[in-house]
């Protein structure tokens, strides 16, 4: 391929720039002509075209969000857009694309792909919801993140004997509560993959902790569990404080959650993913969703990676609820 394009696309994460500047320079070294697509497939559509070079990406690895912005589309994903960003394409001489994004800008890639513009997708989202990888960009810096906000929040929780119930992200999957729960010492933690009940999982934990001597309490809620109305955290947080005359608040950490600079963790992987991806549409190989397995950086048919499923480790739920007593 003598020319390619890089995007970023939904929600941004920390470690795309790293990922787009790991593209970009493998692209040049090879004597690939790269553009950035600014705003993701509506960028594409719109003809926003960036020409870069090893020096556009200079002072980017250590920035969270992404420089060639972000964007959700619903035209892109009909077929009038589709042959919009296939124009523009075709125009630009751009021959594949390394779209870096969640699953739903994987089956943009997919259908690109499918209509003769090779795409290879790096997984970029802090939710870790890709079923294909073990790791997304973006996940490390947002666990770490939210950790940090929550020992904030235990100080002063501790300070008043308060509990402190706080919703973290995860609209569709747990991995950030869980695991964030377990990193702050959560007293309780409720996730979308498993059925809870509020008497048994959040009043009798927390009663059953003030008998052993224990005054303040955390709470990590994952957004899927509050999401299509069911209760929120000010009403969770109330229903705590009747039940065990614990006074108690509720926050939404929210978007604080995807900014920051990226760990090494993220930069490491997503200049791994970003390589990787530039190799594969040398070989001329599109229709790939690059992953990390196990350590290992692989690929996968981005059709065969969006029909995977991801399950939550079940042991680790059970150990967090045994050790946070
Ligand atoms: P996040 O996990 O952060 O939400 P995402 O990539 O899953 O990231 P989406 O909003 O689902 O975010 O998708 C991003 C863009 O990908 C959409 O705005 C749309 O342009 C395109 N897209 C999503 N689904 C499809 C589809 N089925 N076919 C074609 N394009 C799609």
């Amino acid at each position: 391929m003598k020319t390619i394009g890089v995007l970023t696309s939904g929600g941004d994460a920390p470690g795309m720039n790293a990922a787009v500047r790991a593209v970009v320079r493998t692209a040049c070294e090879n004597h690939i002509k790269v553009y950035g697509i600014d705003r993701g497939y509506k960028g594409l559509m719109e003809g926003s075209l960036i020409p870069m070079e090893i020096r556009t990406v200079c002072d980017i690895i250590h920035r969270g969000g992404t420089m060639l912005h972000s964007a959700r589309s619903k035209e892109f994903a009909t077929e009038e857009g589709m042959q919009k960003a296939i124009e523009i394409c075709h125009a630009y001489g751009i021959e594949g694309i390394v779209v870096i994004g969640g699953d739903g800008s994987f089956r943009g890639a997919r259908d690109l792909s499918e209509r003769g513009i090779p795409c290879v997708g790096i997984p970029g989202t802090i939710d870790n919801d890709i079923a294909c990888c073990d790791y997304t960009i973006g996940y490390d810096t947002c666990l770490n993140t939210i950790m940090e906000m929550v020992d904030r929040i235990r100080d002063t929780s501790a300070s008043h004997d308060r509990c402190s119930v706080i919703e973290v992200m995860g609209r569709r999957a747990g991995y950030l509560a869980l695991n964030a729960g377990i990193a702050v010492g959560a007293t309780a933690i409720l996730i979308p993959e498993v059925e809870f009940d509020l008497k048994r999982d959040v009043f009798d934990r927390i009663r059953r902790t003030q008998k052993t001597g224990k005054k303040h309490f955390l709470v990590i809620v994952a957004e899927g569990v509050t999401a299509d109305g069911n209760i929120t955290v000010d009403e969770l947080a109330k229903a705590i404080e009747e039940e065990t005359g614990v006074e108690s608040r509720a926050m939404v950490l929210a978007h604080v959650q995807r900014g920051g600079s990226p760990t090494v963790r993220d930069r490491v992987v997503a200049s791994q993913m970003g390589y990787r991806a530039v190799e594969l549409l040398m070989d001329g190989i599109g229709n790939r969703v690059v992953a990390m397995q196990k350590d290992q950086i692989v690929d996968y048919d981005i059709f065969e990676a969006l029909n995977m499923k991801k399950h939550i480790d079940m042991n680790l739920y059970k150990m967090a609820n045994i050790i946070s007593i």
